[in-house]
């Protein structure tokens, strides 16, 4: 079973929307591909609709969670997105975000990096804004060459001048508020070097709280990850997962380049029963 479970699309900061999402799925030759947006579920219904052939879509969310200050995502599956409490809670973080992307093009403008927060929105739509919307921004204006450029310290990488934090839940009570709506968590990418890594520690203590897994198979994982992670998540008792992160033309469509184990799509659903 060919299974990519990590994948964004237009519902937060990809470029393709989900049915165009589904359709590269298929091409890539993926019996299961999960749709993982950040924050949001919002693109479900057009995937599910648009689902060709035998592609089975896996329900997912990447959910911003945050731990001594320092971003973690997360990635949930099979949950009830109408759970109340966790429902409420990603609306929180949906509406937080704009309130951030307001106020990170409120610091540009004050370091003469001048975009418009009309820019912006025009270029979210109605996707989940995030700071890959303010790149484009920004690159259109001509402040940086492309929007990677924009990923700075002296723009709006992590602990960049223009950078701002966002709402977001600590692991522990994300991964329990998944469970109770009936759901699995999997710790993404946690070896990606985004300025900091969680300790196999405090990946230790995540285990012991209810986490199910932990990506494995990333782009950003160099081969001594990719086996460090997996004996850790040996030791755990984690499931180990991969995924793309694909995020369309921002990710150079790399979808299906990164795949989980032949078993894991049913481990994960075996563990969401027992959650
Ligand atoms: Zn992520
Ligand atoms: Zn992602």
């Amino acid at each position: 079973m060919r299974a990519d479970l990590h994948v964004h699309s237009t519902a937060s900061d990809g470029t393709d929307d989900p049915a165009e999402v589904m359709r590269r799925a298929a091409a890539a030759g993926l019996d299961v591909v999960a749709l993982t947006d950040h924050d949001t579920t919002a693109g479900h219904a057009a995937a599910r609709a648009a689902l060709p052939g035998s592609l089975i879509m896996l329900p997912g969310m990447e959910l911003s969670s945050e731990l001594a200050g320092r971003s973690v995502h997360l990635l949930t599956y099979l949950f009830d997105p109408g759970y109340p409490e966790l429902a409420a809670e990603t609306a929180r973080i949906r509406d937080d975000r704009v309130l951030r992307a307001q106020a990170m093009v409120r610091r540009l403008g004050e370091l003469g990096a001048t975009v418009t927060w009309a820019q912006v929105a025009a270029i979210a739509g109605d996707s989940v804004v995030g700071r890959p919307h303010i790149a484009r921004a920004m690159a259109e204006a001509g402040l940086v060459d492309d929007p990677a450029g924009a990923f700075t310290k002296d723009w709006i990488a992590d602990g960049g001048r223009a950078y701002v934090e966002k709402y977001a839940l600590p692991p522990a009570r994300a991964i329990s508020l998944v469970r109770a709506a009936g759901g699995v968590t999997v710790l993404a990418h946690p070896r990606a070097g985004r300025d900091w890594e969680l300790s196999d520690e405090q990946i230790a203590d995540l285990a012991a709280v209810g986490l199910a897994g932990v990506e494995v198979w990333h782009p950003d994982h160099d081969p001594a990850e990719r086996a460090a992670l997996l004996a850790l998540a040996t030791d755990l008792g984690l499931i180990p997962t991969g995924g793309s992160d694909d995020h369309g033309q921002l990710t150079a469509h790399r979808i299906g380049t990164e795949l989980s184990a032949p078993d894991t799509y049913d481990r994960l659903i075996s563990a969401a029963r027992r959650s």
